[in-house]
C-alpha cells in the first residue's frame, strides 16, 4: 500500500478522504497459491450460445454458480452476463434487467464479466450494433464500480466457446486485480486442459528479457511459480541481481545485451543447445530516454528504439527462421499505455510502444494457429523506474484510474502468465492494459 492508501483507509483518513471527495483506493485482492479464485458465489445470466460453456468452465474452476441473489449463498463475488445473442438496440436492455438489481451488492474486488460476440462475426446489422455497444457498457461499469471492482468484456469468436476457461480463470480471480475496462477477443482453438492449473507451465522453457529487476524480475517468479524453466536475460552490467533472480526463481541466466548486433543468432544458440528450443518469449527490456522532440537528440531516439522495438522484431525473426519457438508457442510484448495515448517527453519511447502493439497485430496473423503473439500495456506500476519521477506527476499517475492507486509488477506478470498458458491458444492477438483503467489513453 502507498502512503495515501494507507492513510485514505485508517479511521481518520477515511472521515478527512470522505469530506473533501477524495478518492479512497481500496485494497486489492491479489491471487494467493492454493486459495480459491472467488471468496463468494458467480451470479450467471444471459441466454447466448455461451452460457453452458461458461457453467461448465466455472464448475472446473470450483466456483459456486447461483441463479439470483439473496439466497443463502451472500454476497455475489461476480456477475457474468452472456450477451453473445443480443442482436437487435431493444434488447441492450437486457443488460439493465440483469445488473440493475445486483450490482450494489456485488463484494469487494467483485468482478464483472460480459460476453459478447466479435461484431464483424454476427450476422446482422442489429447484432453489429448491439455487441459493438456492449464495450461502453462495459467500460462505464468499470467506472462505476467501487472497492476494487473491475469489469471486462470478453468477445468471443463463433466456434471458440470452449476456449474461455483460461480467460475466465484470470479475470474472475485476484491474478487481474489490475485490468479493468478491457476488451479482450478469444478465438477458437484446440485446448486440452493442463493436468494441473496450478502449474499449467510445467517442462516448459520461458525467455523473460531485462529480468533483474521490476516489472521482468516478477514475470520471471510469476512464470517460475507455474512451472516453467525460466531463462532470465539482462544486460551484463546487472549480471549480480540477474543471478539473485534466476535463483530465486530455479532458472538460468543469461547476460546479454538484447541491442548487440549478434544478440539474436547468439539467443536462438542458447535456447536451442540448452534447452531445445523455447515455449514463452517474453519482451520486456525496455527504457526510457525523455525529452520533448526538439530536444531530443538522436542517440535519445536510437537507444530507445534499439531496446524497445527493434530488438524484439530482430529476435521474433531470428527464433521463427530458425524453428527455434516450440509448437503452440508464445510470445508476448510489453507495450504501454504512453503507446495508446502518447506522452509529453516520449516520442521516442511512445514510438516503440505503438511500434509494439503494430508487431502484435501483424505478428499474430502471420504465426496464427502455430503460435500466439499478445502484449501487455502497463499504465502506473510501482517500480524504481517510477519511483524515480517527479512527486505530482506519480501522484497524478497513481490516482487517475479507476482504481486510485498504481499496480503492482505481479499484476503485469498475471497477465503475461495468462497469454502464457497452455489453455491460452485462443488468445491471439490482444493488447491488454494492466492499468487499472487509466484515463489516459482511454
Ligand atoms: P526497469 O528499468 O526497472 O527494468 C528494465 C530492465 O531491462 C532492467 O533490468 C534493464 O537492465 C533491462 N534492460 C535495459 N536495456 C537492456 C538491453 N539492451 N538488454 C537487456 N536488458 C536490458 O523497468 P520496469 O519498470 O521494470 O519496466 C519493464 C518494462 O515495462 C519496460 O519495457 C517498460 O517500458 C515497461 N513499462 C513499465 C511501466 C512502469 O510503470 N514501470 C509502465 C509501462 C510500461
Amino acid at each position: 500500500m502507498d502512503r495515501y492508501q494507507s492513510f485514505a483507509n485508517s479511521g481518520f483518513g477515511r472521515f478527512v478522504v470522505g469530506r473533501l471527495g477524495l478518492p479512497r483506493p481500496h485494497p486489492l485482492r491479489r491471487h494467493v497459491p492454493g486459495q480459491p479464485p472467488l471468496d463468494g458465489p458467480v451470479l450467471l445470466g444471459g441466454g447466448g450460445r455461451l452460457v453452458e460453456p461458461v457453467r461448465a468452465a466455472l464448475g472446473s474452476m470450483g466456483a459456486e454458480v447461483a441463479a439470483e441473489v439473496g439466497t443463502d449463498a451472500g454476497r455475489p463475488a461476480a456477475l457474468v452476463f452472456d450477451a453473445s445473442g443480443i442482436d437487435s438496440v431493444e434488447r441492450l436492455r437486457e443488460l439493465h434487467e440483469f445488473f440493475h438489481p445486483v450490482i450494489r451488492s456485488l463484494g469487494p474486488s467483485g468482478r464483472v464479466v460480459v460476453l459478447g460476440a466479435p461484431p464483424a462475426s454476427t450476422g446482422s446489422t442489429g447484432s453489429r450494433i448491439a455487441q459493438r455497444a456492449l464495450e461502453g457498457f462495459t467500460r462505464s461499469v468499470g467506472k462505476e464500480l467501487k472497492r476494487g471492482g473491475t469489469a471486462q468484456l470478453v468477445l468471443v469468436a463463433p466456434g471458440a466457446e470452449d476456449a474461455v476457461e483460461s480467460t475466465l480463470r484470470f479475470l474472475l480471480s485476484g491474478r487481474s486485480a489490475y485490468v479493468s475496462g478491457q476488451v479482450i477477443r478469444v478465438g477458437p482453438a484446440r485446448v486440452g486442459a493442463p493436468e494441473d492449473w496450478e502449474r499449467p507451465l510445467a517442462g516448459k522453457v520461458a525467455l523473460v528479457t531485462g529480468a533483474a529487476r521490476g516489472i521482468g524480475a516478477a514475470i520471471a517468479e510469476v512464470l517460475g511459480r507455474d512451472g516453467a524453466h525460466v531463462v532470465c536475460l539482462d544486460v551484463p552490467a546487472q549480471g549480480e541481481e540477474l543471478s539473485k533472480v534466476a535463483n530465486r526463481v530455479g532458472g538460468s541466466s543469461l547476460q546479454l545485451d538484447v541491442t548487440a548486433a549478434d544478440a539474436p543468432a547468439r539467443l536462438v544458440e542458447h535456447l536451442d543447445l540448452r534447452h531445445g528450443g523455447v515455449d514463452v518469449v517474453v519482451h520486456n527490456a525496455g527504457i526510457t530516454r525523455d525529452k520533448t522532440l526538439g530536444r531530443m537528440d538522436a542517440a535519445r531516439w536510437d537507444a530507445v528504439v534499439a531496446v524497445n522495438l527493434a530488438s524484439q522484431v530482430r529476435v521474433n525473426e531470428a527464433l521463427l527462421a530458425a524453428d527455434a519457438l516450440r509448437p503452440d508457442g508464445r510470445v508476448i510484448g510489453v507495450s504501454s499505455i504512453a503507446g495508446i495515448a502518447g506522452n509529453v517527453g516520449q516520442t521516442n519511447y511512445a514510438t516503440t510502444k505503438a511500434g509494439v502493439i503494430g508487431m502484435v497485430d501483424a505478428l499474430s496473423a502471420e504465426v496464427a494457429g502455430r503460435a500466439t503473439v499478445n502484449a501487455v500495456a502497463p499504465g502506473f506500476i510501482e517500480t524504481k523506474m517510477t519511483a524515480a519521477v517527479p512527486l505530482v506527476i506519480r501522484e497524478a499517475g497513481r490516482r487517475m484510474n479507476s482504481l486510485s492507486q498504481g499496480g503492482l509488477p505481479v499484476d503485469v506478470a498475471e497477465a503475461i502468465a495468462w497469454f502464457a498458458h497452455p489453455a491460452s491458444s485462443g488468445v491471439n492477438g490482444n493488447v491488454v492494459r494492466v492499468c487499472g483503467q487509466s484515463l489516459l489513453g482511454a
